[in-house]
């Protein structure tokens, strides 16, 4: 039966043990028995599918895994301790030392100083390619490339990759395209639909939703997350028991979550578009969002994350940031509390100024992850501390 979005999300579960449990106990074990010397040494030769050690897989992070590959239409996947074990564990289990990665320069923080500063002692090259001149991509694909790497909405900017046409010129140059499909979350958009390979997601944000715990996963064709099974079942950056049996806790409230996340938003951003003490906001669904055709295509709504600058500069963003009392000041996101930060001091800090430039990261620029809490009373903080 062809079950719809949040039915998958609630009813792919676990199968009941002798208890006849209704929700899916914890099994907090670190390894599994044998039942006789057959079946070690089979188990051990992978002539089974079964659980042998929480490092290669464990009945609660399978389900995890489950329930993102039917959220995201995959055929497999493996999930993380965070999303930069993802993220890292992913391209190190696919490239080569000589290999190119051809990524988008609107990524997150920690991704983008894996490309420069680690990469290189791997010899794995990169080059960044702007995201409003998917035109000019073909140009930079060398023999070498192996991997398109982007993320759409992108972190902090907002910005909207065509993945259509990103998936069209993968498929020509015979590439692998990763999408990082954090800022969306499955309910929002699937980018295997639009040709990517692999789709990759931080657990921490709009999965948990909740600003609890840790995770990462990564899904997409068997073959290729069976390269990364391969690597991580001996690098060891499995998710823990517990934090995959929160989030599958967590994903079975994502859509209903994620709907109230976007209409939050999307009225937080049509406010302060009319607010005379804000220079510019940018949100996918507002009209006013140069990609704004492309995100109502490919995304659902327009995601949780708001980017804004204040008029004044950098000495009236400090005073924004000191004046608001409710929302937190912290770097997390997808949060049900909503939280303000300050890319250019935070999470881009280690950008330099021109890369920050070139990314589109303006001093007086805010993110907020538009949370859960009653929207008069975001706006009525917002509207405050902008005074
Ligand atoms: C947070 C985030 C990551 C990293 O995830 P962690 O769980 O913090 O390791 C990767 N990509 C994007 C887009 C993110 O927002």
């Amino acid at each position: 039966m062809n079950r719809k979005f949040e039915t998958n999300a609630i009813r792919t579960q676990l199968k009941r043990s002798d208890n006849l449990e209704h929700s899916v106990p914890m099994y907090v074990t670190s390894s599994f028995v044998f039942e006789d010397a057959e079946d070690m040494r089979a188990s051990f030769a992978e002539e089974k599918e079964r659980n042998v050690y929480s490092r290669y897989s464990n009945p609660n992070t399978s389900e995890f895994v489950e329930k993102v590959c039917q959220m995201e239409v995959a055929e497999a996947g493996f999930a993380f301790a965070s999303g930069m074990a993802a993220v890292f564990s992913t391209l190190a289990a696919l490239l080569d030392s000589g290999d190119h990665v051809l990524s988008a320069r609107s990524i997150f923080g920690s991704t983008h100083s894996l490309f420069t500063n680690f990469f290189p002692k791997w010899n794995i090259d990169h080059t960044y390619f702007k995201i409003d001149d998917l035109d000019g991509i073909e140009a930079l694909v060398t023999p070498k490339t192996k991997i398109i790497y982007a993320e759409s909405p992108t972190n902090p900017g907002v910005d909207i990759l065509d993945l259509e046409a990103l998936g069209k010129i993968a498929k020509k140059h015979n590439l692998i395209l990763v999408v990082d499909n954090c800022f969306a979350s499955p309910y929002l958009q699937q980018p295997i639909k639009f040709g990517a390979d692999l789709v990759i997601h931080s657990g921490t944000k709009l999965m948990d939703g909740q600003g609890r715990v840790l995770a990462g996963i990564t899904v997409g064709k068997r073959e290729l997350v069976d390269k990364v099974y391969r690597f991580s079942r001996i690098t060891g950056p499995a998710l823990s028991p517990f934090n995959a049996w929160v989030l599958s806790k967590s994903l079975e409230t994502l859509a209903v979550r994620v709907d109230r996340h976007c209409d939050n938003a999307l009225k937080l951003a049509e406010f302060l578009e009319s607010n005379d003490k804000v220079n510019w906001v940018k949100y996918p669904f507002l009209k006013s969002h140069p990609q704004y055709t492309i995100a109502k295509k490919q995304m659902k709504a327009g995601g949780c994350v708001v980017a804004f600058e204040v008029k004044g500069g950098l000495e009236a963003g400090q005073k924004f940031f000191n004046s608001i009392k409710m929302l937190s000041l912290s770097a997390n996101l997808g949060d049900s509390r909503s939280i303000v930060t300050h890319p250019a001091s935070t999470t881009h800090s280690k950008l330099s100024v021109a890369e920050r430039a070139e990314t589109g990261i303006s001093d007086g620029m805010v993110r907020v992850s538009v949370g859960l809490e009653h929207i008069d009373d975001i706006i009525a903080d917002i509207s405050q501390a902008l005074g």
